[in-house]
């Protein structure tokens, strides 16, 4: 097996079980090593760190697979990982057999760059590192022989590919047939998804919660879903009894996913509108329209996958934050997330902070938001909390 030899004192982070290691750590590769081959690792002083996944195309040049270098990476390790993976979802979450659930988050899971969302009897996976998609027959296995589950496809797709040097992939990995369509139920609500043009492994599973909470809070109020995708918090927000619901979103086809919904769960259809539009644009069209709304949720893509990225995001962010707020009656509510890796919690505060002042609101957080429990964060991989979110009040 090739050996990854560190540079002086660049071993800490990995005795304290951060997985990555970053090229720049790296002083030496000792035999021959290609994209996801298992490499072991040691310090500049000869010290044993663990055994991880090598790939030559990454800024992330080995991924940890464990922290103890003579364990096997074979089948039956990735057997356990995801046996252990799915044994603490059934212990923590109450998602039945036909809802939808995440199994297995990344390095979160000891399994970085493997992605494994449940939707009934049918797992999506998504390999996003050379080390998981090395693995990915066994991976599929051990997630096939899971209880309830009949089918196993790989859906990989997104920017994160090309930094790994990874093609997509879409594909059966095992069970009849390669759905066409993924069906769960979530809160009550029924979701039918085309597996062409879906998003991710299908729906953002991570939002669960706070898909919950909108529905509570939606009584009576006029409600903007902003960056709406299928649709998730407008359809709990018309089912808990908002007013009326607008619905933005810049895809046509996320936004006829939001408009099946909505007929499929038999909502009042006449209370959601479906906006095609750039919600930068559109927020700026609604302030000068002297629209008003009670509850804004504000949900956007990435828009810093990397720390090097945050001050550009920092903009966007502000940006549509301010706006929101300035949108907002009186006693209106603000639910306004970060998925962006490289804007952490305090950041993002000091971001929606800096929007409420501009906008010349007095706001107050009255919940903080985070990702649904099957979306551990391991303490050692703070990188895992990359969801957050603020329910903020104004005066
Ligand atoms: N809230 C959703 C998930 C949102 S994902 C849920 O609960 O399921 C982010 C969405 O933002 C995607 O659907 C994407 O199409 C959309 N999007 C990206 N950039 C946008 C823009 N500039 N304006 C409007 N929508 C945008």
């Amino acid at each position: 097996m090739p050996d990854i030899v560190l540079k002086r004192e660049r071993e800490r982070s990995l005795k304290r079980h951060h997985p990555w290691i970053f090229s720049g750590a790296i002083e030496r590769v000792e035999g021959a090593a290609t994209a996801g081959d298992t490499v072991r690792v040691r310090s500049a002083d000869g010290e044993w760190l663990g055994v991880g996944a090598y790939n030559p195309q990454s800024n992330i040049r080995v991924r940890l697979w464990d922290w103890h270098a003579e364990t096997a990476i074979d089948d039956d390790f990735f057997g356990q990982r995801v046996q252990a993976a799915a044994a603490l979802r059934a212990a923590l979450i109450a998602v039945d057999q036909g809802g939808a659930v995440r199994l297995v988050h990344g390095e979160s899971d000891g399994l970085p760059g493997l992605i494994a969302d449940r939707y009934g009897e049918v797992v999506v996976m998504q390999t996003t590192s050379a080390g998981a998609r090395r693995w990915r027959t066994a991976i599929g296995a051990a997630l096939g022989t899971l209880d309830g589950v009949s089918t196993v496809i790989e859906k990989s797709d997104g920017d994160v590919l090309a930094l790994e040097g990874l093609a997509p992939v879409h594909e059966l990995v095992s069970g009849r047939a390669l759905p066409a369509t993924l069906s769960a139920r979530e809160h009550h609500l029924a979701y039918t998804i085309p597996l062409a043009g879906a998003h991710k492994t299908g729906l953002y599973l991570d939002q669960r919660d706070n898909r919950a909470l909108i529905g509570r809070l939606a009584r009576e109020r006029r409600v903007l879903d902003g960056f709406c995708y299928a649709g998730g918090f407008a359809l709990n927000a018309l089912a808990g009894g908002a007013r009326e619901v607008v619905a933005v979103d810049s895809s046509a086809a996320a936004l006829a996913r939001a408009s099946d919904l909505c007929a499929l769960n038999r909502l009042d259809g006449a209370r959601l509108r479906v906006v095609e539009a750039d919600m930068f644009k559109y927020l700026r069209s609604l302030r000068d329209a002297r629209e008003r709304f009670d509850l804004i949720v504000l949900d956007p893509p990435k828009f810093a996958p990397t720390a090097q990225a945050a001050e550009r995001a920092a903009r966007g962010y502000k940006d549509i934050n301010l706006l929101a707020f300035k949108l907002l009656a009186r006693g209106g509510l603000l639910a306004t997330f970060s998925c962006s890796g490289g804007v952490d919690v305090t950041l993002f505060r000091k971001i929606v902070a800096g929007a409420a002042q501009d906008a010349g609101v007095d706001a107050r957080i009255v919940q903080q938001l985070h990702a649904a429990p099957d979306h551990p964060i391991a303490l050692a991989f703070p990188e895992g909390e990359y969801l957050k979110g603020l329910l903020c009040r104004i005066d």
